[in-house]
């Protein structure tokens, strides 16, 4: 007899507990199509009990000393170093990427907890002594009050961890809206961070869908929000949230770009392409999707690609050997063969076609080969639409003058890689591209946790990129502050405007 799926709730006021809405949504394990458990979907009631207690929690939070709150996060870090292949493993069952991907991306956001270890030195303000005679000026930064994330499936560990150390270092409380895909890795990061010694209340995980979503973004007492996502629904996210007047950051979808010069090392851009474009089986928003031949570069490049993608091997995550596993949801599925058939149906020659793949044993897996589409144009929907899945689509353009003005010319601008053995074509590109993070003969340019992470252009909604410095800016205001002492004030009313003395 099938295991019953499990249920899966909220953690608010520092517990577990289940939905009282009466609505759940189907949680799958990708590799083998079943239903493994079931996530309650959050009713507004229940958005606002986490509220309460994420308000009620804040004002000692912001008062507890920085220090204090970095020894929290240090010990976080322990934990989740600690219960590093516990995290894979939940992400793998529920999202289907390979485990060996898997504990990548939680060393990844790793990375954050460990730059929020230093808020202490992150939150120093700047002091100027005599500003005017016998006055001084100085500015800090306070948290903003209450925050919430909202984020995608694709990276259940990383995304909500390049937001919730930052956020909660910087004296905030943080309630998390994560995938209702993939939301178990939330929860545990919930218990990993009480045993760590947060208080109650300062962070939350709500599960649901837009009810909660909206119920968060029309709340008057959530200060700010984070979402990363898919570009319409940044937009929304982003438009709603400032209209109600909280700080917004937005960071939306992407079709990344790696143009390849003639004088690249094929070897190397090969691999570089195989590992970007279908690792995770290209659910990643740094993904590579598109491969901009240039000029001679195309043949040889093509002709080196196709066996490679063939031999891709494909299979369950947890099987140490795979190199790509399933997609998300039969949903998806369709949805990226839906792509497919428009390429051809489109014009593009479809080189290798992942269409119809099974993997033995795993029957109702949704499991797709890998793609690869050559001569794509740029009024296909092929090139202009994120698919979000194992698709390369090979565009060939004469020279380098045209791949730039290509990359420009795409509505979003999220990360770009040029291969290349000239130093003064990948300065020229570096310098010119319309995109936020650019990579030189590094496929995948996901910058570290001390630097940020943002596109341009429909990629990011909002003034900040996300962790590294741009958090700790997202995640506080500043103040500034202008003292003086009796001895030093003059006897008398001023109605000028005050000036330098
Ligand atoms: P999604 O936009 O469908 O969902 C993201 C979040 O928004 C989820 O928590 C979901 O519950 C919520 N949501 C969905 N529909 C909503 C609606 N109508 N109203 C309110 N909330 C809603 O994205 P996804 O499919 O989970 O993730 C994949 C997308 O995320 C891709 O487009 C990918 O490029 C993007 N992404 C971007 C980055 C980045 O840094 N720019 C990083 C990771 C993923």
């Amino acid at each position: 007899m099938a295991a019953q799926p499990i249920s899966i709730g909220h953690f608010i006021h520092g517990r577990l507990q289940a939905g009282t809405s009466g609505r759940a949504s189907d949680v799958y394990n990708p590799a083998t199509g079943q239903v493994s458990a079931r996530v309650d979907l959050a009713s507004r009631a229940e958005v606002d009990a986490a509220v309460a207690a994420a308000r009620a929690a804040f004002p000692a939070w912001a008062g507890t000393s920085p220090l204090r709150r970095a020894r929290v996060m240090f010990k976080f870090k322990e934990l989740i170093e600690k219960n590093h292949d516990h995290l894979a493993a939940l992400i793998t069952a529920q999202h289907g990427k390979v485990f060996t991907d898997a504990k990548g991306e939680v060393t990844r956001g790793l990375e954050v907890v460990e730059y929020a270890c230093g808020i202490p030195e992150l939150l120093k303000g700047e002091y100027t002594e005599q500003i005017a005679t016998g006055v001084d000026g100085w500015t800090v930064r306070q948290p903003l009050g209450v925050c919430a994330g909202i984020t995608p499936f694709n990276f259940p560990v990383m995304v909500p961890l390049w937001m919730l150390p930052m956020a909660i270092a910087c004296g905030n409380t943080f309630i998390l809206k994560p995938s209702e895909r993939d939301p178990s890795a939330s929860l545990f990061m919930a218990e990993l961070l009480k045993q760590a010694g947060l208080p109650d209340g300062v962070f939350s995980v709500i599960n649901g869908d837009k009810e909660a979503v909206d119920a968060l973004l029309h709340h008057p007492q959530v200060d700010a929000i984070s979402f990363v996502g898919s570009t319409p629904i940044a937009e929304y996210i982003y438009s709603t949230g400032c209209a109600k007047g909280k700080r917004v950051q937005a960071l939306g979808g992407a079709k990344n770009h790696m143009v390849v010069m003639p004088d690249a090392d094929l070897e190397q851009t090969v691999d570089a392409l195989m590992g970007a474009a279908y690792g995770s089986a290209g659910e990643r928003c740094m993904a590579i999707s598109v491969a901009v031949a240039v000029g001679e570069a195309a043949d040889p490049l093509v002709a080196a690609l196709v066996p490679r993608v063939k031999a891709l091997k494909v299979t369950q995550g947890m099987d140490l050997s795979a190199e790509m596993g399933p997609v998300v949801t039969a949903v998806h599925k369709e949805k990226v063969i839906g792509y497919i058939n428009a390429g051809v149906t489109e014009g593009a020659t479809l080189r290798v076609d992942g269409r119809g793949f099974t993997v033995p044993g795993h029957e109702q897996g949704f499991f797709l080969g890998g793609t690869l589409f050559d001569n794509v144009t740029p009024n296909m929907s092929i090139y202009r639409e994120e698919i979000f899945g194992p698709v390369l689509c090979v565009v060939r353009v004469p020279d380098f003058a045209s791949a730039l003005q290509l990359v420009n010319s795409h509505e979003y601008g999220n990360g770009t890689a040029i291969f290349t053995r000239d130093g003064g074509t990948a300065r020229e590109y570096a310098t010119r591209v319309q995109v936020g993070m650019v990579g030189v003969n590094v496929p995948i340019p996901v910058p570290m946790a001390f630097h940020s992470f943002g596109g341009w252009k429909r990629s990011l909604f909002g003034d900040h990129h996300a962790h590294g410095p741009e958090g700790v800016r997202f995640y506080t205001r500043q103040k500034a502050i202008t003292q003086r002492w009796p001895a030093s004030i003059e006897a008398g009313a001023q109605f000028a405007m005050p000036t330098l003395k």
